[in-house]
């Protein structure tokens, strides 16, 4: 672990030293060049192909992550980002000549994507691996100075980070710094050319504030509450089973994309539900507290939080589906609830687990009028074959993303930007949109010394101002 040191003075000195080596590495632009980027980035392939074993150990021990789950919603995730910056990066850092206009004749005109200096990546816990070495990439293809300070949640992942960045990476330009909230108070202290954060949004206003001090520019993932709109015009087969594996085979419900609930029909709910109960009994077996398959609850705050919401609604008897859980085991089975109530503590939080509530409206397009009276959403999902409906939800709906007929594959498409609109978060990164999140675009606007327009200049007599 890169220790912070024991006391608030210790800590705040060594942190002061880390950022200070880092700003003398990024000042003598150690990291600006295009064979540096490459080199780390290259490095941080190898460290994975080298180290994939001990990352799926942490991400077991953690989160008890099954290992296909962990291979492809972590590792490959970010193996596919590292390779598309490789591919792409000499383009990318090329500077994107645009066209001028008559005022400035003659003249040309480009954007330089520059470095910002030395940024600060914060990550949660759900996807350790993939969270935290995601936005890392990002700032180092851009140019940048890196401090990675994973969450304190997932422990054996931010342990392993610690050891092998060192190992593989350019330590006096990129570090991890360990630990929970007082030590990313002590971070925070200092002045960073960037924080991207991703967690939850009452720590998201803690960050911005501190970063507000240096007028420091923020990258905000966040959650909230993402709704699922399914339409009786669907396949419900296919619905049931993309629903199933997008909400309980993304670290059993504990994914910022999950979905948090559903909206359907009165008279199609019925349907639903039995679709989704033999869908998770065909997926996860009769008794999915035995199952393989499914990632546990992250620790007992958590499994208190989850089982609170439970207790809540099933005492008032909404639960169709689910409901066992073993607290030893930290595991909740896939649970399903219909119509609790709209002020219960389950239908006003992120869920962030393996619970589901379905509620219940007289036409779908009721639906869109209760995701639009709450806070904005990171994603929100339609099942239909309707086209009209589709369009009308796109449209309509504010939201960080949309995906049509499907849970959480929007993530899987680097050509589509990720990140949220207010409650769920500001900015966005993933392929290209990861570079410009740490560049700052400059604009060049580079003239000769002719083209001299007289009336320019005063003094600005009657008959230049006629021009
Ligand atoms: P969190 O906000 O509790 O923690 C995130 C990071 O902030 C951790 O590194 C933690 O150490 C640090 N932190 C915690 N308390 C702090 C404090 N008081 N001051 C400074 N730093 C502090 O979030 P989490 O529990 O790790 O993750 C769950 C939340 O993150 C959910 O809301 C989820 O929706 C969201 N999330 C969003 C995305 C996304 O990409 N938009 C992805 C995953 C999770």
């Amino acid at each position: 672990m890169e220790a912070v040191g024991k006391g608030v003075d210790s800590a705040s000195e060594r942190v002061e030293e880390i950022v200070g080596e880092l700003r003398r590495s990024f000042t003598e632009r150690r990291t600006v060049g295009y064979e540096w980027r490459v080199a780390q980035l290259k490095a941080i392939l190898r460290m994975i192909e080298e180290r994939e074993a001990d990352f799926m150990a942490a991400l077991y021990s953690d989160l008890s992550k099954p290992q296909m789950e962990a291979f492809l919603h972590e590792i490959s995730l970010v193996r596919a980002a590292c390779e598309l910056l490789l591919k792409e990066l000499k383009h990318w850092m090329k500077p994107q000549k645009v066209p001028t206009k008559i005022t400035t004749f003659p003249s040309s005109a480009c954007i330089v994507s520059e470095p910002l200096g030395v940024v600060l990546v914060i990550s949660p816990w759900n996807y350790p691996f993939l969270l935290s070495l995601e936005p890392v990439i990002g700032a180092i293809a851009a140019g940048n100075a890196v401090v990675l300070k994973p969450s304190e949640v997932a422990p054996a992942m931010s342990a392993l980070f610690a050891k092998v960045f060192p190992e593989y990476l350019d330590n006096s330009s990129i570090r991890v710094v360990e630990g929970g909230a007082s030590e990313t108070t002590v971070l925070l202290e200092q002045k960073w050319d960037k924080i991207f954060f991703t967690g939850n949004p009452k720590i998201g206003r803690i960050i911005m504030t501190a970063a507000a001090k240096n007028l420091t520019p923020v990258v905000l993932e966040l959650g909230g509450k993402a709704p699922v709109v399914v339409d009786s015009n669907c396949d419900l087969k296919v619905a049931a089973k993309r629903i199933v594996v997008g909400k309980w085979g993304c670290n059993n419900g504990q994914a910022c994309v999950s979905p948090d609930y559903i909206i359907t029909t009165k008279s199609f709910a019925l349907q639903l539900v039995n679709a989704l109960k033999n869908t998770l009994e065909a997926f996860y077996g009769k008794d999915p507290l035995e199952s393989k398959d499914l990632s546990r609850i992250v620790n007992s705050n958590h499994f208190e939080r989850l089982t609170r919401l439970l207790d809540e609604v099933e005492v008032s008897d909404k639960v169709v589906h689910g409901g066992q859980r073993n607290k030893e085991l930290l595991f909740i089975a896939p649970t399903l609830l219909l119509d609790p109530p709209l002020d219960s503590l389950i239908m006003q939080e992120e869920i962030f687990g393996p619970l589901l509530p379905i509620l219940t409206v007289d036409k779908v397009e009721d639906s869109f009028d209760i995701i639009n009276t709450g806070t904005k959403p990171l994603a929100a999902y339609l099942f239909t074959k309707n086209k009209k409906l589709q369009k009308k939800f796109v449209m309509t709906t504010s939201t960080g993303a949309i995906l049509i007929n499907d849970i959480a594959l929007q993530i899987a498409n680097p050509n589509l930007p990720f990140g949220g609109v207010g409650e769920s978060g500001m900015g966005s990164y993933h392929g290209k949109f990861s570079f410009d999140a740490f560049s700052h675009k400059k604009g060049v606007l580079v003239r000769g010394f002719g083209g001299e327009a007289r009336a320019r200049y005063p003094p600005y007599t009657p008959m230049k101002q006629k021009l």
